[in-house]
């Protein structure tokens, strides 16, 4: 398929996205009304939200400044690349691409509301993902891989990423979900400063491999209500093998401390949604390649015992797995029901178990 074919089939699997999206909302009887979808038309906090009286972590450094300061630091460090572990050093600013795909041209696959995420963050609205192309990651099994291993994707304005999510609260979805969003994070904190300005007022969930710097976590400190990390490997040969990431376990641990010291533990408001804290995710995989029991046994002496767990069973071959005869298959039920025995072993009592439909 041509170049030129692939983009325009991308961009309307796109805009289809965003028209289902508005249309599901709308079925499901929430706020939604007919947004326009081009980039400059001005929509308020007037729509009820499922948030109506939350104030996100954001709002109080876009009012003194400091949410623009932090973006613009983190704009600078595309200069010489070091978002990331990875630590590439390229100028993205002068074009150059880092192994994450990305230049500092944004690149957006899709967004809208989402109810296949965790129902704490799903409501009656849906998450509102936006969902970036490109991943530092290389996951064999990944499935969005072609979102993800690919820059062939729509570029945007970062205004325009202001008002996707505007228009993801006008449809009622209870937060804004960036979606593998840090080869991406300065332009998502100048997005939400210009957002913030114009009335968002949903808590921010930051979803990510996990595998974080420090130095980049600290700018986010006020800004991410709700972290959503995965924990994906409990050794550092699985993480390289399957995702072609250094030093996994130690360097996402380092990560997930500094989350839960900058948001806590995740809590439910009385309407069942979380607002503010940490989820953890971590996928079971066949032939216990993931080392789950040294993952659970970590969260458990490392963080407090009620911390949010989702321990998924969702794991399929997608992508590159078929060339790892170990995850060529799915989980069975006796691999799933050994990875719930070790949380309970480990005294883990906020965990989420996923039904595992296939059987
Ligand atoms: S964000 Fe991308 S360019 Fe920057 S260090 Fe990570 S992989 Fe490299």
């Amino acid at each position: 398929m041509a170049q030129s074919e692939r983009q325009s089939r991308r961009r309307f699997i796109y805009e289809c996205a965003v028209l289902i999206a508005g249309g599901m909302v709308g079925g499901l009887g929430c706020n939604s009304r007919s947004a326009s979808r081009t980039g400059s038309s001005p929509l308020s906090a007037g729509a009820e939200t499922p948030n109506a009286g939350f104030r996100p972590a954001y709002l109080a450094l876009h009012e003194r400044g400091e949410l623009k300061r932090r973006a613009d630091a983190l704009w600078e460090r595309m200069e010489r690349c070091n978002l990331c572990p990875r630590e590439c050093g390229v100028n993205r600013l002068a074009g150059e691409r880092g192994q994450c795909r990305a230049t500092s041209d944004l690149i957006v696959s899709s967004y809208h509301p989402h109810f296949g995420e965790e129902d704490e963050l799903v409501g009656r609205g849906g998450s509102g993902t936006i969902f970036f192309c490109g991943c530092a990651s290389r996951c064999v099994f990944c499935i969005n891989w072609e979102i993800s291993q690919t820059s062939d994707c729509p570029v945007i304005h970062v205004a325009r990423l202001a008002e996707m999510m505007l228009e993801l609260q006008q449809m009622g979805c209870a937060n804004i979900n960036v979606v593998t969003p840090t080869h991406f994070a300065p332009h998502i904190l100048r997005a939400l400063d210009i957002a913030a300005a114009r009335g968002l007022r949903l808590p921010l969930v930051y979803n990510t491999c996990g595998w974080e710097r420090l130095d980049v976590l600290a700018q986010l400190d006020g800004v991410v209500d709700i972290y959503l990390p995965d924990h994906k490997w409990g050794d550092a040969a699985a993480g390289l093998k399957y995702s072609g990431l250094r030093d996994y376990p130690d360097t996402t641990q380092r990560a997930l401390l500094e989350m839960h010291r900058q948001v806590g533990v995740a809590k439910p408001s009385a309407d069942g949604l979380i607002r503010r804290g940490l989820m953890i995710r971590h996928l079971v995989m066949p032939n216990r390649v993931a080392n789950t029991r040294a993952v659970l046994k970590w969260i458990a002496e490392n963080l407090p015992r009620d911390t949010y767990v989702n321990l998924m069973s969702q794991y399929r071959p997608t992508y590159r797995a078929h060339e790892y005869p170990e995850i060529n298959r799915r989980l069975t039920r006796a691999e799933y029901a050994e990875a719930l025995d070790w949380a309970q072993e480990f005294g883990l009592t906020n965990v989420r178990e996923q039904p595992m439909p296939w059987f």
